[in-house]
């Protein structure tokens, strides 16, 4: 029976997988990106969160895969967004509107020969004249 290694936890959501962690986790994925799933090899890589901390992913093992760092700034962006989206959805699903004021209405537009009144030069002489 082989011995079981036990699942590599951050102390803190900002602390780093030691060395040996990482190794574990580019073994455990082939080497593959797990954004674009080219193989990794000659690349600079980062171990990502899989499920991004802001939409409550764990700082675990389990929860980190190595993608490409030019990869990343693509995840990075669709995790705002899907967070964007979460929060919205629970949001509504509470009864909460995130709109932040009453709805912005227009004026409407004057008809046509209402406009040509008004921008008429006004004679401020007119009516005073004896
Ligand atoms: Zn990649």
């Amino acid at each position: 029976m082989s011995r079981t290694t036990a699942e590599w936890i951050g102390k803190s959501d900002d602390a780093m997988p030691p060395p040996r962690v990482r190794l574990r986790i580019f073994q455990r994925f082939d080497g593959k990106c797990q954004e674009c799933g080219l193989p990794i090899s000659g690349k600079r890589w980062i171990c990502d969160h899989r499920i991004a901390l802001i939409n409550g992913g764990e700082n675990r093992e389990n929860n980190l895969g190595p993608i490409h760092e030019t990869c990343d700034k693509t995840k990075t962006a669709a995790d705002v967004a899907e967070k964007s989206k979460v929060y919205k959805k629970a949001a509504k699903n509470r009864g909460i509107s995130l709109r932040k004021g009453p709805k912005i209405r227009s004026g409407g537009f004057q008809p046509a020969a209402a406009q040509r009144q008004a921008s008429r030069p006004v004679d401020k002489w007119r009516g005073y004249s004896s």
